[in-house]
């Protein structure tokens, strides 16, 4: 018989919220006298699996917060869980296993256990197989644990992996997910944080000089940006204990870098997998990943209640099989439908009319000069910004957005000069602006909620399911995840009626699912309502699927930066790639953008004709 499996999802489940407890007032298992939903020892909700019936998909749907799940799984799936959070918590099914001399990478929703599968391995967290974990761990308890993977595993690659961790022959460092929580844990220098792991000064300056954060080592860790600050806690993995670990494990090694730095830090990781050591990477960017594994591991289940580590493939096909949605070698259907790209050449520029114009920009922010050669958003085109950190991207942005004004030059809607505010905020009276701003401090909503910030937006049916936003309205902004307010600032963008959409970097946070996701959502909205939009990422692919016309940004960081374009794709791409000597092609079974291999025969013939981008 299927199984199934009922779950309450802590963080999100509000009792007050919902009014004291809807699900134990809804239940009808609740009102036929069965405690099938409870109030938990933490005062959140708790499920009764084995008294829940199929009538309780009516609470499932109650729930305000989404907070309830109610999951059948798949037939095959079989086996215990190798974890469980609690009676009622998240299941973690099978487990991603490092494999020596390559770089493994893991692809999935967020929610789906990709960091508690990195945990395990890393031996950071003791696997309950579906027991409630027993208090007051010990070396035996620790032991046991890992003899019961030893006989999960019989017959597999894991198998030797986990006796080789019992036998205490691997050494594991792992780089968090959350760089942003080091500031909170450690005062001092960069320098300071990297000789706490390491004591060879050489080892220290080598590692910074690779990952090009030389720089910052001086810096007070609580001063370094975040693309900094993850390539510091990159070189603290890598430093650690003489460099004699074995197995490498890297949650999201890329949030906050540029895509120059994504390549870099790809290209530092690769290098670390050697025939005695195995790397392990969660990545989001699609395109990063494919450059970055030799094989991947996806990851799938429904987020917040289950995940499953499928076997490792060859990144290639389990990038489609993930775009897919289908795992044919284990004949497993994750997602009912499948994603697509489009294979029609980029859009070329084409006569057009200008919505907004500028001349000639200046702009001096300290030590900072900005320039922008003149240009033009033209009316009903999306408009990508790539370009390295620090060049001045964002205050390009607020400059069109009237935030900020420029020192020299001017900007024009249509034939009229923008008028900028002194305080920020839009001003122009000749063209609507909806500006989706790089940073949101969640803390400036105070105590609103999300249904109180996204009045439009509730009105649109079609950005509610697409950005899944239905489940967070009764939350508190304050308490989204970094994802979850992205997507409803998005949100809050897009509903609005306006000429102009300004978008600076949507997909952070975003997984890549949710990445796709929004670069289809705002194709589909210009193209429909033949608005314009000029849209800042690091992501490629997301650039590349929204584009017509693409600006690049060109210098030296934090020291001089110069805006050009917009040029058409073809000549925008080929200027930016080229300044990365990468070069691109599209995968011919799912049109999705690749980087091809350095020195490839491709990447050769490319780069001899001049054409970096595919087209
Ligand atoms: Fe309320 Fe949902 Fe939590 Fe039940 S699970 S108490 S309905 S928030």
């Amino acid at each position: 018989m299927q199984r199934r499996i009922a779950v309450i999802e802590k963080d999100k489940c509000n009792p007050t919220g919902c009014g004291g407890y809807l699900c134990i007032r809804v239940s009808p298992g609740n009102r036929m006298g069965r405690e099938v939903f409870v109030v938990g020892p933490d005062g959140k909700a708790q499920v009764n699996e084995e008294v829940c019936t199929d009538a309780e998909s009516i609470t499932v749907k109650k729930c305000p917060f989404g907070a309830i799940h109610m999951v059948k799984l798949p037939e095959k799936l079989t086996e215990k869980p190798i974890h469980r959070f609690g009676v009622d918590g998240f299941s973690l099914f099978s487990l991603p296993v490092p494999l020596f001399g390559q770089v493994n990478g893991i692809l999935g929703v967020n929610g789906i256990g990709k960091s508690t599968a990195v945990k395990v391995i890393a031996q950071l967290l003791k696997p309950n197989f579906g027991i409630s974990a027993a208090t007051g761990e010990t070396e035996e308890t620790q032991k046991e644990s890992i003899n019961k993977l030893i006989q999960m595993f019989r017959g597999s690659e894991a198998q030797v992996f986990f006796e080789k961790v019992r036998d205490r022959r691997i050494k594991v460092s792992m780089k968090p997910q959350a760089v942003d929580a080091i500031p909170k844990t450690f005062k001092g220098t960069a320098k300071e944080l990297l000789r706490k792991v390491c004591s060879y000064e050489k080892k220290i300056n080598d590692a910074a000089a690779a990952l090009e954060i030389s720089d910052a080592l001086e810096t007070d860790i609580s001063k370094v940006s975040g693309g900094e600050l993850q390539r510091i806690a990159i070189a603290a993995a890598v430093l650690k204990d003489k460099g004699t670990t074995n197995v490498y494990l890297f949650d999201e090694p890329t949030s906050y870098l540029d895509i120059k730095q994504r390549i870099k830090v790809s290209d530092f990781l690769r290098k670390l997998a050697k025939p005695e050591t195995a790397v392990v990477a969660v990545e989001h960017d699609l395109i990063v990943l494919d450059y970055l594994a030799d094989s991947v591991h996806i990851m799938y289940g429904e987020s917040g209640a289950y995940g499953v580590a499928s076997k490792p493939r060859p990144t290639r096909n389990a990038i489609n099989a993930y775009l897919e949605g289908y795992l044919k070698d284990e004949n497993m259907r994750f997602r009912q439908h499948g994603i697509k790209f489009d294979s029609k050449p980029p859009k070329k520029a084409i006569s057009r009319e200008s919505l907004v114009k500028w001349d000639s920009l200046g702009k001096k922010l300290g030590k900072f000069h900005l320039t922008a050669e003149a240009g033009d958003l033209p009316k009903k085109h999306v408009i990508g910004v790539l370009g390295e950190n620090g060049l001045g991207k964002t205050s390009f942005v607020k400059m069109l957005a009237g935030e900020i004004k420029p020192d020299t030059g001017s900007i024009h809607i249509g034939m009229r000069p923008m008028v900028h505010s002194a305080n920020g905020g839009i001003v122009s009276a000749n063209i609507r602006i909806s500006y989706k701003p790089q940073y949101i401090h969640s803390g400036e909503f105070g105590d609103k909620q999300v249904t109180d910030i996204l009045t439009k937006a509730q009105n649109d049916s079609q950005l509610m399911a697409r950005l899944e936003i239905e489940p967070l309205l009764l939350k508190k902004v304050a308490e989204l995840s970094g994802g979850e307010l992205q997507r409803v600032m998005i949100a809050k963008c897009l509903a609005e009626d306006a000429d102009l959409y300004l978008l600076d970097e949507p997909a952070a946070y975003l997984d890549a699912e949710q990445r796709i996701a929004v670069s289809k959502l705002l194709r589909e909205r210009m193209d429909l309502h033949g608005k314009t939009a000029l849209v800042v990422d690091h992501d490629l692919l997301l650039i590349d699927y929204v584009s017509d016309m693409l600006m690049v940004f060109e210098g030296e960081p934090a020291i001089k930066g110069e805006a050009k374009g917009p040029f058409s794709m073809e000549d925008g791409m080929n200027s930016f790639l080229r300044s990365l000597n990468i070069t691109l092609r599209r995968d011919k079974d799912s049109n999705r953008p690749r980087i091809n291999s350095p020195d490839s025969r491709l990447d050769r013939e490319q780069k001899v004709e001049g054409r970096y981008y595919y087209s």
